[in-house]
């Protein structure tokens, strides 16, 4: 089964994200447990955390296929001291809203070295935020994004994935979330179903499958290898169609949330029609 979903508002309240959810006919969503743009947030209220577990309910999603993200600000791979606790602290914070809401996932970007460090020490910095956070919570699993590579952000490579999850101790709490806008701009082609084969055939030797926990499905403006991020709406930028067909009805990608951010909120009741429409 695929489970598909958009990054819906969590305005007035998390509480509302599954009935926004459910208002586009999806299976699956992301959202933000607090606004990404800043540090610190008010703790969720009790009646916050039960109105969202009703909700859940309700509209039939499971809490597995729920995947938060965290806010933009944090870096945990941070060379100095004093920025990266800050980063540790506000995703442990992150971590365990997503425990009080019952959820399972937590999806980050892995950080920046922002020139201060090398890339492979910056990532291993990543493995050691994930290993503290770890240990002070219980059951999320860290969900490490890929991203396009822009500036000094980590995370562009397949390796770079696996660097991380190999200095991670407990490996049944990380996992991974491919967006394909992303995976493109990083340079991995999936324009066709032999690129796409080929992209995920060489994730799937360097990270594997059995980490794969989530997608992010979006179309691209830049082209292929460009290193920008900006996302389109299916269909219109320099993917295409081709590669959600083959995610649709590829098993490798049955049973995790799978999330659009496009740019058209519009259309992402459509969009998930389109998608399902896809399955042969
Ligand atoms: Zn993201
Ligand atoms: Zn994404």
């Amino acid at each position: 089964m695929k489970y598909i979903g958009a990054h819906v508002s969590a305005s007035g309240g998390v509480e509302n994200a599954p009935l926004n959810a459910e208002k586009i006919g999806a299976k699956a969503f992301a959202l933000f447990t607090k606004n990404q743009r800043q540090w610190k947030a008010k703790p969720l209220t009790e009646k916050s955390i039960n109105a969202f577990k009703e909700n859940l309910d309700k509209v039939g999603i499971a809490p597995e296929h729920v995947l938060p993200h965290d806010s933009y600000l944090i870096n945990l791979g941070h060379a100095e001291p004093e920025a990266l606790t800050k980063s540790r602290d506000a995703f442990l914070d992150e971590m365990q809203r997503c425990e009080q809401l019952g959820l399972k996932l937590l999806n980050f970007h892995p950080g920046a070295h922002l020139g201060k460090i090398s890339e492979e020490q910056s990532l291993a910095i990543v493995s050691e935020s994930i290993n503290v956070t770890l240990e002070q919570s219980n059951d999320v699993v860290a969900v490490i994004e890929n991203t396009a590579g822009q500036g000094t952000t980590l995370g562009y490579s397949f390796d770079h994935l696996a660097a991380i999850i190999d200095g991670v101790e407990d490996k049944s709490r990380v996992g991974v979330c491919l967006d394909t806008c992303h995976t493109f701009t990083a340079g991995y082609d999936l324009r066709t179903e032999e690129a796409c084969e080929k992209t995920f055939n060489e994730f799937d030797k360097l990270v594997g499958f059995k980490y794969l926990r989530g997608m992010h499905l979006n179309d691209s403006k830049p082209e292929l290898g460009s290193r920008v991020d900006r996302h389109h709406s299916l269909g219109m930028g320099h993917i295409g169609w081709e590669c959600f067909r083959y995610i649709m009805n590829n098993d490798n990608f049955n049973d995790i949330p799978m999330v659009l951010e496009t740019i058209d909120d519009t259309i992402w009741d459509q969009e998930i029609r389109e998608l399902y429409a896809l399955e042969a």
